[in-house]
């Protein structure tokens, strides 16, 4: 039985040190796992233990291939069973990561010429922005301290009816990290005949996901995820998906692989999910997400919640202690399991790009700060108004990212710790006294960098040589 403990000891570089500006070094803390996490070292071993027989998949007719094929037919299985999805109605596509998967089935979803996305304010642009291409897309609000607003999602469903094609949200937003209701949502989607996507992405590596069987009306239609979120960085997301929907349809991507016969003058296409999964796949990738989903598994979803939900409630206690600090999103430690481990915030006069840069120069510290590819909503959490927001747009037009709205988001993982929140809250403590000896200039790029320093990383990781400077390679000698 593995623990959150033990996960801890399991993070690759968990105890790797980081140069400060004061010349010593400390343990890294990374709180940004909302951007991407770790990897967990179950599955660096299950790469590792793959790669000495990885070899081309599909028609390979040697042992290496067919043992290949055999494991990345079985990461679908295992991927399906992780987000509770049925083997005999579901396909599950691999591709880069979330973006990629919400972008295919944008394309591939029917949606009638006045058919209607309905999405919300909290979500990611990638989960809007390939809508927009393809439907009229409405934006369901959000409260003043950022849930959704369930009275104007009823109201909007009402008010668009048959016409919505597709309801789509985020489990869990990426930049308060709200859990959405949407077992709820997906009953009011499919009561006025639309279906759910559920962009799990910031969800699966903190919450159960599970679609549910069909004849469930709080079942999901289809969810995406990214496997570098779920400590398994290596290249891979999934679109999880009803089989039928891709079977009536050619796939944008085209090539190889996503055939069975070709004529000059005609295809037939393979069966889902070859045909969906373009040219040569990333073999490594689905073999680490699907390591990645079985040791979550192995933990158990529901004790990494906990672990997690014990950290938001100290992150609130203990922040709000913070001079000057504001927290966005939910502040009540009572209501931390509406929430993932996503604490976004402001420190009075302290722009959030300068309190991310000492969090990183001199705490040793990594978190993210801006804007966090979710522009309305962080313009409604921070109540911006619409001349705010007008000038806001304005600058960025012009490339002046110097005074960029935004907030300084520190995200946990199941390997984070109480002691890692003590030591967040420490330092934005002495920030808030201006208590750090970096003088820091602005970056056009909006960044803040402290004067007269210049990262080594050479200590630390460089690739082997150098070949740029020496031309094209037919410019070397042979043989070197
Ligand atoms: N949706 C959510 C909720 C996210 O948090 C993210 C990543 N921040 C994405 C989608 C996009 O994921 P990816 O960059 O892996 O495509």
């Amino acid at each position: 039985m593995t623990t959150t403990a033990s996960l801890r000891s399991r993070i690759v570089g968990i105890d790797r040190t980081v140069p400060l500006l004061d010349g010593t070094t400390v343990p890294y803390l990374n709180l940004d796992n909302a951007a991407s996490t770790p990897a967990l070292r179950d599955v660096l071993d299950a790469v590792e233990r793959f790669l000495p027989y990885y070899s081309s998949v599909h028609r390979g007719a040697g042992f290496k291939s067919r043992l290949s094929t055999n494991a990345y037919d079985h990461a679908h299985r295992i991927v399906a069973a992780f987000v509770g999805a049925d083997p005999d109605r579901h396909t599950v596509i691999f591709g880069k990561n979330t973006t990629e998967a919400v972008n295919k089935l944008s394309y591939r979803l029917p949606i009638p010429a006045d058919g209607v996305v309905l999405t919300t304010i909290l979500e990611h642009h990638s989960n809007d922005l390939p809508w927009r291409r393809a439907a009229k897309v409405v934006h369901v609000g959000a409260t003043p301290e950022g849930r959704l607003d369930e009275a104007d999602f009823d109201r909007q469903l009402a008010k668009y009816g048959r016409r919505v094609a597709l309801v789509t949200v985020s489990g869990a937003s990426n930049v308060s990290g709200f859990v959405q209701p949407i077992h709820r949502l997906a009953r009011k989607a499919h009561a006025a005949g639309a279906r759910i996507l559920v962009d799990v992405a910031q969800m699966a590596p903190h919450r159960a996901v599970d679609m549910r069987p069909q004849n469930d009306p709080e079942h999901l239609d289809f969810v995406v995820l990214s496997a570098h979120k779920m400590y398994a960085p290596f290249g891979t997301g999934a679109l999880v998906a009803p089989r039928e929907l891709f079977l009536e349809t050619a796939p944008e991507y085209r090539g190889g692989g996503t055939v069975d016969a070709v004529t000059l003058d005609d295809v037939i296409w393979a069966d889902t999910p070859d045909r969906e999964e373009a040219g040569s796949p990333n073999v490594i990738g689905a073999v680490a997400l699907a390591a990645a989903a079985n040791a979550l598994l192995d933990v158990g979803i529901d004790v990494v919640a906990d672990h997690e939900n014990a950290l938001v409630v100290r992150a609130l206690e203990r922040l709000a202690r913070v001079p000057g600090i504001r927290i966005y999103g939910e502040t009540d430690p009572s209501r931390a399991r509406e929430k993932v481990g996503v604490i976004p915030f402001n420190l009075e006069k302290v722009p959030h790009a300068l309190v991310a840069a000492v969090l990183g120069y001199e705490g040793g510290i990594g978190v993210r700060h801006g804007c966090f590819c979710a522009h309305p909503y962080v313009v409604h959490l921070l109540g911006l108004s619409a001349g705010q927001t007008a000038t806001w747009r304005a600058q960025m037009a012009r490339g002046d990212k110097s005074d960029m709205p935004g907030l300084v988001r520190a995200s946990f993982g199941c390997y984070n710790t109480a002691d890692d929140v003590d030591r967040l809250a420490e330092m934005l403590e002495r920030v808030a006294r201006g208590d750090y000896r970096g003088r820091y200039r602005q970056l056009s790029s909006g960044e803040f960098v402290p004067e007269g320093h210049d990262d080594d990383f050479t200590a630390h990781f460089a690739l082997a040589e150098d070949h740029a400077a020496e031309g094209p390679q037919g410019e070397r000698p042979c043989g070197i």
